[in-house]
């Protein structure tokens, strides 16, 4: 209950927002109130000037300026005054010197006048009333004095000053009100100029009831006091300009009394509905203006580490780079990327692995200052700025990276790209960028580079990937080379691997990793993937009804295909269609697929196996979570990496290893195969740790079937008679 009195009065406590709503309201209405009084005053000069000129009254020039020229000067001028700070709070509006010399010049002109009369006050001619009103009004007209100084003075808009110059506004309203009213009261004329002011200054007080209300309390209590010793009666008819005080009969009727606390009353009133209405107002749009700078706030930046995105990032980066005045050459698009977080996050799980992306998000953040810096995706960062000193600031934030090291190494890799005249697209300078850190991500001693003419043949050629991808397996470029298994015990071919090759009419021939890794960047992976289940399918079709020799093929999926399609719908499609034996088609997964702990690759390696193909684990060994993998997820073959003989003969390591990986394949009931074979001492190595299958160039590179056909033929290899019908 006191709470909502406390609010109905304007005594509880206002945000920021509403204290300056209400001061615009307020500062709005003191605009409207000025215009209307300068324009009253104006008129009022006129008028009076006009009525002394018509009925020569030239005599009573000093006691008229004493009892009205004196007031209208003084509220004319605190109009114009009130009218400037008010626009100059709103809009900011700095030019009015000349206004502020004519304020100066009037107020000094009623100042002098009124020290004129007190200088002459004599206990005898005047009242004591009068002498309150020379004070009051040489008062109010030294404060504008001083405040007309303070706009010649052309500083900022200052709160107090415009509220200051508010209130002395008000207070000169009604007190003109006052006198006047109390004049023609007392000349038998109505009361409407006080009671004017008083609609005026409500209308201009809409901050705090409370205030208002005290302030046209003491107002009307001033004018009771002043009108009740005198007379009450219209009987002195037209006011002619001079007042005899003889015929005045003191006393205050009670239609007056009772008018004004009637009055009195609607005022408070008034002063609670407007301030309330402005305060709900004002409270509306500031939640709304909450609800926008969040929605701006989301739409600007990134959730998890609280730097700008790539939304903002765009927008900025298109401003700037489509500025004419900006010289394009001295800017730079760096492309960050953490190296091994994703075996950080894995190792460390995904809270540590966010606190590590918002570290590594402020500290890019703060190491540019004054540049565009945003989070471009995953552990991927992009800034805009100088290309001047960058390189500083590059070397430090690579060194830097290693302060958030734990048992997973970490490495910064950063790609500029640095724009040319004429270029506004800060999308394709980012991908160009991205290329040049992408370049770099596999050089160990390597943590910048620009892009440059070497880099953007490449990109081309990346572009030229991702745009033709369509027709190149319409007009049948990709090409499937295939590559023999053999047992270890009898060199004989059991299986082989099924291999992509572009075979592309400008660019030549196309290995894997000129295109694989693109296609995945641009989620088109698995449309080459389904090409090659096609072919490898066809293929089997022919040697089936050509009576050519052939063995099961495993074909590599890549870990898009689980998201990108029904990877597992298609193969079953393409089985059906070309009436394949299921034993004939493996599936081979790389590692590094399942580390990301998806339910849908899950799902579908389970449907895999329950249709009764083989999974077989790609490239063991070549990540970080290998053992989690062999526990979480069912193979038939575990594929052993080939670094692991890549320094066979010289690392004593290796052996010993390899020996426990095909064990430990023996022992969880997996087959092992080991690839990248390419010498005998590899072979028999592995021959002897009961390593089952193998796979590598000391047997065959890969290559298109009819060559290896051929070799059958000739004698070079061998098919295994499981196969041989
Ligand atoms: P991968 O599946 O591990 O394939 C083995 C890679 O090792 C092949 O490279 C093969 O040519 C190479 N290799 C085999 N024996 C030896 C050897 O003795 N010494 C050396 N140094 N290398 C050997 P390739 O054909 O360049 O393929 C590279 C990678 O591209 C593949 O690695 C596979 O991950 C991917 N890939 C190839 N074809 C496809 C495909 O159709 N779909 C998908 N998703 N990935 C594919
Ligand atoms: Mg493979
Ligand atoms: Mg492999």
């Amino acid at each position: 209950m006191t709470q909502r009195i406390k609010r109905m009065l304007g005594l509880d406590k206002q945000s920021d927002y509403v204290r300056k709503y209400f001061y615009d309201t307020n500062m709005r209405a003191s605009i409207y109130m000025s215009v209307v009084v300068i324009v009253l005053e104006l008129w009022m000069i006129v008028r009076m000037t006009r009525t002394i000129y018509e009925n020569h009254l030239q005599a009573q020039f000093w006691h008229l300026t004493e009892k009205y020229y004196s007031n209208y000067f003084l509220l004319l001028s605190s109009g114009l005054l009130m009218l400037l700070f008010a626009v100059r709070a709103l809009y900011n509006f700095r030019k009015c010197r000349f206004a502020a010399i004519v304020v100066m010049i009037m107020s000094a002109a009623v100042c002098a006048f009124e020290v004129k009369m007190l200088y002459e006050y004599s206990p005898e001619t005047k009242t004591g009333s009068d002498l309150h009103n020379y004070i009051i009004l040489m008062l109010s007209a030294l404060s504008m004095i001083v405040f007309s100084f303070v706009l010649l003075k052309n500083g900022e808009d200052k709160k107090w000053e415009s509220l200051s110059v508010m209130y002395i506004f008000s207070f000169e309203c009604i007190n003109f009100g006052i006198i006047i009213s109390a004049n023609s009261y007392q000349s038998g004329g109505q009361i409407l100029t006080f009671l004017t002011m008083e609609l005026f200054v409500i209308c201009l007080l809409v901050w705090r009831p409370y205030i208002g209300f005290l302030v046209l309390s003491a107002s009307y209590l001033v004018f009771y006091y002043k009108i009740s010793d005198m007379i009450d009666l219209n009987t002195v008819g037209k006011f002619t300009g001079v007042i005899d005080f003889s015929t005045v009969k003191t006393g205050l009727g009670d239609g007056i009394k009772i008018n004004g606390f009637t009055m009195w009353l609607s005022t408070l009133l008034f002063c609670i509905s407007n301030y309330n209405k402005t305060l709900s107002q004002a409270v509306k749009e500031e939640d709304l203006e909450d609800v926008n700078s969040y929605l701006s706030k989301i739409s600007a930046y990134d959730e998890l580490t609280g730097i700008h995105n790539m939304v903002y990032f765009r927008s900025e980066a298109d401003k700037l780079l489509s500025n004419s005045s900006e010289n394009k050459d001295d800017f730079v698009f760096l492309f960050f990327d953490i190296v091994n977080f994703k075996y950080y996050n894995e190792k460390y799980g995904f809270h540590e692995g966010n606190d590590l992306l918002k570290s590594a998000a402020n500290m890019i953040d703060e190491s540019f200052k004054d540049s565009l810096v945003s989070r471009f995706s995953d552990d991927h960062f992009v800034v805009l700025t100088r290309y001047e000193g960058a390189d500083r600031i590059i070397s430090k934030l690579c060194e830097r990276i290693h302060d958030f090291e734990r048992e997973v190494h970490l490495e910064l890799k950063c790609g500029a790209y640095r724009p040319t005249d004429g270029e506004t697209d800060p999308s394709l300078a980012c991908d160009r960028a991205r290329f040049a850190c992408g370049s770099i991500k596999k050089h160990y001693e390597l943590n910048f580079k620009l892009y440059d003419k070497a880099l953007a043949e490449k990109f081309r050629l990346k572009q030229y990937i991702v745009n033709n991808i369509d027709n190149a397996i319409e007009k049948g470029y990709i090409k499937v080379y295939y590559q023999p298994v053999v047992s270890t015990k009898d060199r004989t071919i059991v299986g082989f691997e099924a291999l992509a090759r572009w075979l592309d009419p400008t660019y030549g021939l196309l290995p894997p990793g000129a295109f694989i890794e693109v296609l995945e960047e641009y989620r088109q992976i698995h449309k080459l993937d389904s090409c090659i289940i096609r072919e490898v399918c066809k293929e089997y079709r022919r040697a089936k009804d050509e009576q050519l020799p052939f063995a099961p093929v495993s074909i590599n999926f890549s870990r898009l295909d689980f998201e990108l399609c029904d990877i597992v719908g298609v193969l079953t499609g393409y089985v059906e269609e070309f009436s394949v034996d299921k034993s004939f088609v493996d599936v081979e997964i790389t590692e590094s697929a399942l580390t990301d702990q998806q339910n849908t690759l899950k799902d579908a390696m389970k449907r895999l196996k329950e249709s009764g193909y083989t999974v077989w684990l790609d490239d063991f060994g070549s990540g970080y979570s290998s053992l989690n993998v062999l526990k979480d997820y069912y193979f038939d073959v575990l594929k052993i990496d080939m670094k692991f003989l890549s320094d066979f003969s010289e690392n004593s390591k290796s052996k010993p290893i390899l020996n426990n990986i095909v064990e430990l394949s023996r022992q969880i009931e997996m087959r092992s195969l080991t690839e990248g074979v390419e010498d005998k001492d590899q072979f028999e190595f592995l021959a002897s740790i009961g390593c089952e299958l193998a796979q590598g160039y000391l047997f065959s590179k890969p290559m298109p079937i009819d060559d290896l056909r051929e070799r059958i033929y000739k004698g070079e290899l061998k098919i295994n008679e499981a196969f041989i019908k």
